[in-house]
């Protein structure tokens, strides 16, 4: 068997890709003295509003805080209850409750995002919010949820963190909502070199909120409107995101084409996965299978030098942290099962070929060699 380590991620390797030209603009941020907010983060907040097509963007230090400014921004506060679901990474939650306010669960279609049905069974007096998750890099059912949100007058907050370039129904992710929430941490597929993330928006004056909450609440060097956060994306960062946004087009379409190989080796009867949809742009932050036998496959593969991971084995629901919410196990069936079935597998745009073909191969073997026994 191959020895050689198949990882999930690699940065090491996209650095060594980048250096060359990410060097120079690195010395060119730290020569110039000039370390946070100006021309250079204005320049990516241009760009990204470009991209996501929306009318504005505000650059941020991280996709959490993107979440809470959102919501501190749109006045949501103690008492509130905002629907979101059980499975994301743990920021969605932690922010609502953050700014004081009650997450409520809601759970979640087989593509694992959050069933539009069950946030209208969801919905109570004090829903002031949605905040669907585009887990994997897949947009909601925005049309679906939007519709909602329109007849109960809720306010939709996108955690857009997994899902740059996404497009449902022709649509960009993160401008369907109020605000897009966005992360540009280091494993996402738009990637600083260190914590970042960003909001877009097309109201002004949300923009103008938001640039303002995360800057202290100063409205100039002296006078402070609201206390707020510090919740800034520094030059550094906003210098090297410029660099690589340059090549956001090619690392999704590499995703895209992993994606596709891996399509075509598994056995359908074994391994399933969310099946492309009309008008509808995926774009692989992660690349999940859901099969039986999961962490017997997995152990299999941790054998073969093959890395994987889990997004996430633990719903939140059930997290000690989420206690004093009063769920339990059996409250979202559809999530929980999942978080027994999904397994993610390495699909950036550095892995090589037959290195994708290698862990299809190996999983193919596995499930049919009646190991799932
Ligand atoms: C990464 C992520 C976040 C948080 O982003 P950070 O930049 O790490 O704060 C929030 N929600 C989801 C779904 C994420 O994947």
């Amino acid at each position: 068997m191959d020895k050689h380590i198949l990882k999930y991620v690699d940065l090491a390797k996209q650095w060594e890709n980048e250096k060359e030209f990410l060097l120079p603009v690195i010395e060119e941020v730290l020569a110039s003295g000039s370390y946070i907010g100006g021309e250079k983060v204005f320049d990516f907040e241009t760009r990204i509003a470009e991209i996501c097509k929306t009318k504005f963007a505000v650059a941020l230090n991280s996709g959490t805080d993107a979440l809470v400014c959102s919501l501190h921004a749109l006045g949501i506060k103690r008492g509130d209850e905002v629907i979101t679901p059980p499975n994301s990474f743990v920021a969605s939650t932690s922010s609502i409750v953050h700014i004081g306010a009650t997450p409520v669960f809601a759970d979640v279609l087989e593509d694992q995002n959050i069933d539009p049905n069950r946030i209208i069974e969801a919905i109570t007096p004090k829903t002031k919010a949605i905040m669907p998750v585009h887990l994997t890099g897949r947009v909601c059912e925005m049309n679906k949820i939007l519709d909602i949100a329109k007849e109960y007058n809720l306010i939709v907050i996108e955690d857009a963190a997994q899902s740059i370039g996404s497009v449902f129904n022709g649509e960009m992710s993160g401008s369907f909502g109020h605000t897009g929430c966005f992360s540009t941490h280091p494993l996402k597929n738009l990637n600083a070199c260190g914590d970042g993330g960003f909001i877009v928006t097309n109201s002004e004056s949300l923009c103008d909120r938001i640039k303002k909450l995360r800057n202290h609440g100063l409205v100039n060097r002296n006078i402070v409107e609201e206390f707020a956060h510090v919740s800034r994306m520094d030059v550094l960062q906003a210098s090297i995101l410029m660099e690589r946004l340059k090549k956001l087009d090619e690392v999704i379409s590499v995703r895209q084409e992993n994606a596709g190989i891996y399509d075509s080796i598994f056995d359908k009867d074994f391994v399933s996965r969310p099946q492309p949809r009309e008008n509808c742009v995926d774009t692989f932050h992660t690349y999940v299978i859901q099969v039986d036998n999961r962490d017997r496959l997995r152990d299999y593969l941790k054998k073969a030098g093959i890395e994987t991971a889990i997004h996430y084995p633990i719903p939140i629901h059930l997290q000690p942290a989420a206690k004093f919410l009063g769920y339990k196990r059996g409250d979202f069936p559809v999530c929980e099962r999942q978080s027994e079935r999904i397994l993610s597998l390495p699909i950036h745009q550095n892995l090589q070929t037959n290195e994708i073909e290698r862990v299809a191969n190996a999983i193919n073997t596995f499930l049919q060699d009646g190991s799932r026994d």
